[in-house]
């Protein structure tokens, strides 16, 4: 099974590659599929998705991997997160992805279970992820990110072990904001032995990802 990243940034936002740069990078890397997934309030929302729509549309043909035109919504009002999920979908995002409370950073709290109840795709590096948001995030099929990005990561371990035992769906994605960051399948073990799962975890996890591009395909 082939590698897919569904949460990365160009120069779109505070990314340092283009999105030209960023796909033919991962597809050198052997990625199956990549989201482009830049960071948006309010202000940018609708710039962020089109042109994630017109260079996935124009790269997915030219190089043999699946471009994904994505948003990751990022320090949005905990009581806007619904509303901005939906926006986002009407303006053609295919994958939502919402910036988690990363203990790395202040992110508004309540941002967690505002994501998980707009039905995100994603919730981004949530840092803590408490039983009750778990719980919510598997009845509503929302993915639980895992991530290879410094900072960020500090929280997989335990982020994993929640997740676990609530049955919610995993994922592991790399936050690219470089070229050092583009994924590769070190850094995917790296955060698999980072929280102490076995040989049965890998596949599985590659097989989330797959699962939700199958369902953004199929909205
Ligand atoms: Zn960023
Ligand atoms: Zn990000």
């Amino acid at each position: 099974m082939k590698l897919i990243d569904l949460h990365t940034h160009t120069f779109f936002s505070d990314g340092i590659l283009s999105p030209a740069e960023l796909v033919y990078r991962c597809s050198l890397n052997g990625l199956k599929a990549v989201a482009l997934t830049d960071h948006a309030d309010y202000s940018n929302i609708e710039e962020v998705i089109g042109g994630a729509e017109r260079a996935g549309k124009e790269l997915t043909s030219r190089y043999d991997i699946e471009v994904i035109a994505g948003v990751e919504l990022t320090y949005i009002p905990p009581a806007d997160i619904g509303r901005m999920t939906d926006e986002a979908r009407k303006l053609g995002a295919e994958i939502v992805v919402v910036h988690g409370e990363t203990t790395a950073e202040n992110v508004p709290a309540g941002t967690n279970i505002s994501a998980i109840r707009a039905g995100c795709d994603i919730l981004a590096h949530p840092g803590v992820l408490e039983p009750d948001q778990a719980k919510e995030a598997a009845e509503r099929n929302v993915f639980i990110e895992l991530t290879t990005r410094a900072g960020h990561r500090d929280g997989n371990a335990q982020v994993a072990s929640e997740s676990i035992k609530e049955n919610c769906r995993l994922i592991i994605n790399t936050d690219c904001h470089g070229p050092q960051d583009i994924m590769n399948m070190q850094k995917f073990r790296g955060v698999l032995e980072q929280c102490g799962l076995d040989e049965n975890y890998y596949g599985q996890l590659l097989e989330n990802s797959e699962i939700l591009i199958e369902r953004i395909k199929n909205k």
